[in-house]
This record gives C-alpha cells, sequence and structure tokens, in this order.
C-alpha cells in the first residue's frame, strides 16, 4: 500500500496563510493577554479575523461554514494554528469544541445539528465534554462511570458529579456521559446526553485550580442533581456512550497532538534564536555540543511526531483501524512536546524560567498533555496489550495449516 502523506497547493496555501495570521493578529493578542484566555470579546473578534483570512473552521463541512479538511490536510494547518496559544481558538478549532464539533456532525439528528452543532460551528456558542469524575469514577478506565440517568416520562434524570471538564465556564451545553444501564466497571450501558447549560440540576460547582492558564472557560467541577431532560436531549441511541466517545476521541486525540506541536516548534524556534545570540565560553551557545544535541533531538521529535500524526490521520481517512496508530501518535507526541519545550527552556537558562519569555508559561500549558486523551501509560498499556494480541493472531494462523496437514 502507498501512501501520500503531501498535501496539495489549496492546503499548503491554506497552511502557509494560516501561519501569517498567527503572526500578524494572534500573536499581538496573546502577547496582550500573556497567553491567558482571552474575554469573550476577544475571542469572537479573534474569529471575525480569522473569518476574513479566510482560515475560519478548516476542519468542518462547507455547509457548515467549514473549508472541508481531512484529517491529513488539517495537520498543517492546526500545527500552525498552534503556534500561539490562542491560535486555536481563533480558528474555531480548539479543544472541546472542535471534538464535540465532529461528534454532533457524525451523530446528532437532524434538530440537534440545527441547535447545537449549526451555533457551535459558527462560534456563536461554546460547549464542553463531561466523562471524568472524581475517583473512584470514570477516568483512565472510563467504565468506572458512576453518573446516572435515569429513566422518568418523557425523559431522564441525570446525578451525578464531573470535574476537569474543560470550557465549562461560559459554555451554551454539555455532552454529558451517564450510565443508563449497568454498574460501574461494566464495559457498556453509557449513553451521550445535550445539557442546556441553562438547566436547574446542572450546578457549576467551582474551578478546578490548574497549572495551565490558557483555556477559556477553565477545568470545572459540575455537578448534575435532579437534572431532567427531554427524551430528545439523547445523542445518538441509548447504551452506545462508549462508541461515540470512541468516534470522538481519535480524531480529538491527534487534534491535540497537532495543535500542541505548533507550540513545541515555536519553543525550540525562541531556543535557536537565543542560542545564536548568546555567546558563552567564546562560542556561540548553538556551537557547543551539547546544546547542538538538545537542538537536534528537538528537530527529531518534532519530525517524528509529525510522522506519526499524519501516519494515524491516513487510517482515519481512509477508513482504517486508527486505534493502535492513534494511540502511537497521542502517546509519542505528548511525551516529545514536554520534551521538547523543557529542553528549550534549557537552552535559555534563567530566560526560559522567566515571565520575560514565554517557555514557562508553554511549559505549564503542556504538562497536562501527558494526562488528558488517555495518560501516556494507558496507550502504551493499550499498545502493548494490542501487539500481544495481533502476534497471538498471527502465531495462530501460523498453526492452522501445519494442523491440518497432520490430520
Ligand atoms: C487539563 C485537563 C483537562 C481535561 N479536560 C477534560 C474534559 O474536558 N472532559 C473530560 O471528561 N475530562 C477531562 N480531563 C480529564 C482527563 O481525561 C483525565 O484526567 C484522564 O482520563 C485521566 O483520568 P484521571 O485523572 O482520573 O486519572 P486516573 O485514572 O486516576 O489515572 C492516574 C494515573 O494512572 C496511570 N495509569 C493509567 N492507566 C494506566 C495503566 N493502564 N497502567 C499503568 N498506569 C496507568 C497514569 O499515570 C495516570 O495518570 C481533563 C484533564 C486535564 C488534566
Amino acid at each position: 500500500m502507498s501512501i501520500c502523506l503531501e498535501p496539495d497547493g489549496r492546503v499548503r496555501d491554506l497552511a502557509d496563510r494560516t501561519a501569517q495570521f498567527v503572526q500578524r493578529v494572534v500573536l499581538p493578542v496573546e502577547e496582550r493577554t500573556g497567553g491567558a484566555a482571552p474575554s469573550e470579546a476577544q475571542r469572537l473578534s479573534l474569529q471575525d479575523r480569522a473569518r476574513s483570512w479566510g482560515v475560519f473552521a478548516p476542519h468542518l463541512s462547507q455547509d457548515l461554514g467549514g473549508l472541508g479538511l481531512d484529517m491529513r490536510d488539517r495537520a498543517g494547518v492546526f500545527e500552525n494554528a498552534g503556534y500561539s496559544l490562542l491560535g486555536p481558538l481563533a480558528l474555531n478549532i480548539a479543544a472541546p469544541d472542535e471534538g464535540n464539533a465532529h461528534l454532533l456532525d457524525r451523530v446528532a439528528d437532524a434538530d440537534q445539528r440545527e441547535r447545537y452543532l449549526v451555533p457551535l460551528a459558527a462560534g456563536r456558542v461554546r460547549s464542553c465534554f463531561a466523562m471524568t469524575e472524581p475517583a473512584p469514577g470514570a477516568g483512565s478506565d472510563p467504565a468506572a462511570l458512576r453518573t446516572t440517568a435515569t429513566r422518568i416520562p418523557g425523559g431522564w434524570r441525570i446525578d451525578g458529579v464531573k470535574w476537569f471538564i474543560t470550557g465549562a465556564d461560559g459554555a451554551d451545553f454539555a455532552i454529558c456521559m451517564a450510565r443508563t444501564s449497568g454498574r460501574p466497571g461494566d464495559r457498556g450501558g453509557a449513553t451521550m446526553f445535550l445539557v442546556d447549560t441553562g438547566n436547574p440540576g446542572l450546578i457549576l460547582e467551582r474551578h478546578v485550580p490548574t497549572i495551565d492558564e490558557s483555556m477559556t472557560g477553565g477545568h470545572c467541577q459540575l455537578r448534575f442533581r435532579d437534572c431532567i431532560v427531554p427524551d430528545d436531549a439523547v445523542l445518538g441511541e441509548v447504551d452506545r456512550g462508549f462508541e461515540y466517545a470512541q468516534v470522538r476521541l481519535a480524531p480529538a486525540r491527534l487534534t491535540h497532538c497537532m495543535r500542541w506541536l505548533g507550540i513545541a516548534r515555536r519553543a525550540q524556534d525562541i531556543a535557536l534564536d537565543r542560542s545564536t545570540e548568546r555567546r558563552l565560553f567564546g562560542a556561540r551557545l548553538a556551537d557547543l555540543g551539547m546544546s547542538q544535541q538538545s537542538i537536534a533531538e528537538n528537530e527529531i521529535d518534532i519530525a517524528a511526531a509529525r510522522g506519526l500524526i499524519l501516519r494515524a490521520c491516513w487510517d482515519l481517512d481512509t477508513g482504517g483501524d486508527a486505534a493502535q496508530s492513534s494511540s502511537i501518535a497521542k502517546a509519542f507526541t505528548a511525551e516529545a512536546v514536554w520534551r521538547i519545550v523543557d529542553r528549550s527552556v534549557q537552552l535559555c537558562g534563567a530566560l526560559g524560567i522567566s515571565g520575560d519569555a514565554p517557555l514557562s508559561r508553554m511549559l505549564r500549558e503542556v504538562r497536562p498533555f501527558r494526562i488528558y486523551d488517555g495518560p501516556t501509560e494507558t496507550h502504551r498499556w493499550a499498545i502493548a496489550r494490542r501487539a500481544v494480541r495481533a502476534r497471538a493472531k498471527t502465531a495462530a494462523r501460523r498453526e492452522a495449516p501445519a494442523q491440518a496437514g497432520s490430520r
């Protein structure tokens, strides 16, 4: 099978335009906010500017006002948007809205599309995705899901607590995973519900304080208490929530990789600029062997992450099984991005730690990526299990003819 990863001219132009847009429009705003989440007015204004530059919503289909890129074509555009902490928000490709739009596009019925997807695609509203619960609830293992949705006449009653729900403050609606059958620990029995944040049974209890600050709407703890929703709040079919979560998670973890690779590249650019200017021991820092090693390791990590992301995108675009390739890409990229930013801080010395350069903020912003969208250990565990299963299958196939022949 041949794999073509080269984008066509239209996509290359779009990626270049995105890079220009980020340099000229977004980075000055990031400088003003210090990288913290922008106000609602700043978000809307950035999105207006993105529209006028022709770079808004590259991932959405044209009937939703987007540019219709497949996963492979998104890679370069998202990476260039991710060069600024605010770039993804400007293009309306930030988490969790981007992943939620993808999920709604695949699963929502016509009314739900009109009511939730159309305004989300246009950037008129924001959303959140509520799956994780405080221990002992759903986390790395979603089957531990404890939030329940109980059948009542004409609808459902949702009860439970969710935390680390990114973007919840100010969101118009939540996609909530709740258990409609089985018990915590069971592999099935989850359903997705569309819950308006104005619902009196949905309470924003607090912002969880975290090391990162750039996510609009923070990371919130939500309580669903006697939260009554009608039948048409069910997204897709009852008890198929874990399947739909997979529809969202594989592409969403790749787009996270793309965006954070943009920040890693910016960290490397800052380190390169610094190490060519800074003189130490009679030489440029960039010409000292151990600095060269860090610079080279950064280049290798960037190239390897890019390659793995594109490989997994290819699997998704061609309808293949992307479970293994997207886990590999996620586990590698999350660790690589961390290494790249950390090495860049080291190359810049005390400046890297200071607030005078954006590197210390980048370090704080990228650290959680090793935990969300599946911690590295969960992915490695899944990758190893698949490898063992695949090997067992190959061995069984090899044995089969031999046994047939001996009969
Ligand atoms: C900044 C941020 C934003 C988030 N946003 C959202 C959101 O919008 N919506 C949402 O629903 N959730 C969100 N999450 C939650 C995230 O998905 C969970 O944190 C993640 O799934 C891990 O679950 P947990 O925190 O409960 O850790 P636990 O499940 O308690 O895991 C703890 C640790 O166990 C280790 N581990 C896991 N699996 C294995 C294994 N198989 N073998 C060995 N060790 C293992 C890992 O090191 C892991 O970090 C967010 C988290 C963060 C940090």
